[in-house]
């Protein structure tokens, strides 16, 4: 029998007044998936994220989480909350915060894990990261590529069900962006459900089980990375890989 997706997301449409920036997207993601979005920016790539995790609300059609309407009037947001985290191309630490309290703080505060526990789970998954001989560091003591492998481990330490990327190494100097890449990629093979956009093409090619590309508001192609990057069918998916590929 086939797991059930985590995540369906049906007919979804998103207008920002009559501007209509999501037509008709449909795609599932299953349990373990790492599923890269791809595609030029203003293609609505982060909108779409930003309505899976309800920080934009649809216009349209359905999101389904474990096989629920998310958008229902008796759907568990607070619960959705906790299960699906975000990492962002701005990492959004705490700046008066050690590294390591970034990563406790948020467990005590909202999940109420007493604080050693917390600092247990903190330090196993900066170690993860490579961050844990920073733990002591403030993050404007840290390079970019730094903040951000903090960032994941505090995302990650909120036990997420699925962790949704935007754009994580965008913000990074070149030489920075491997680090981080490498963190998630670790990440990857421990089963934890992901969705990433990114235009780290060699990243979506192997480490994602599919890759959605997105052109003006539609997935224009959905496919494995082997159908993507060798056989695209759509002259728009042709066109944009020549840019990078
Ligand atoms: P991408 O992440 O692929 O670069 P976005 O999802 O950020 O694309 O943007 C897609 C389109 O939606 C763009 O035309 C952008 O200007 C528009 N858009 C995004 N957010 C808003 C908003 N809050 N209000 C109005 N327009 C928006
Ligand atoms: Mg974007």
């Amino acid at each position: 029998m086939m797991a059930e997706p985590i995540i369906q997301v049906q007919k979804l449409k998103k207008a920002f007044g009559s501007h209509e920036v999501l037509t008709d997207i449909n795609f599932d993601v299953n349990p373990g998936e790492v599923v890269s979005i791809i595609g030029r920016s203003g293609s609505g790539k982060s909108t779409l994220l930003r309505n899976i995790n309800l920080l934009e609300e649809p216009t349209g059609g359905d999101i389904l989480f474990h096989g629920k309407s998310i958008l229902a009037q008796n759907f568990d947001l607070p619960h959705y909350r906790a299960a699906v985290g975000m990492v962002f191309q701005q990492f959004n630490l705490f700046s008066n915060l050690t590294v390591l309290d970034n990563v406790v703080t948020p467990q005590t505060t909202v999940l109420k894990r007493d604080a050693a526990q917390a600092k247990t789970h903190a330090l196993e998954l900066l170690n993860q990261v490579g961050m844990d001989p920073f733990v002591n560091a403030k993050p404007d003591q840290l390079s970019g590529g730094q903040k951000q492998r903090v960032a994941i481990a505090r995302a990650v330490a909120m036990d997420p069900e699925v962790l949704l990327f935007d754009e994580p190494t965008s913000a990074l100097d070149p030489e920075m962006v491997d680090d981080v890449l490498n963190a998630m990629k670790n990440l990857a093979t421990t089963g934890l459900t992901m969705i990433v956009v990114t235009h780290e093409m060699a990243f979506a090619r192997d480490v994602s089980d599919r890759v959605v590309f997105m052109n003006e508001g539609v997935i224009a192609e959905i496919g494995t990375p082997e159908q993507i990057f060798d056989h695209p069918q759509q002259t728009a998916t042709q066109e944009f890989l020549k840019r990078y590929l």
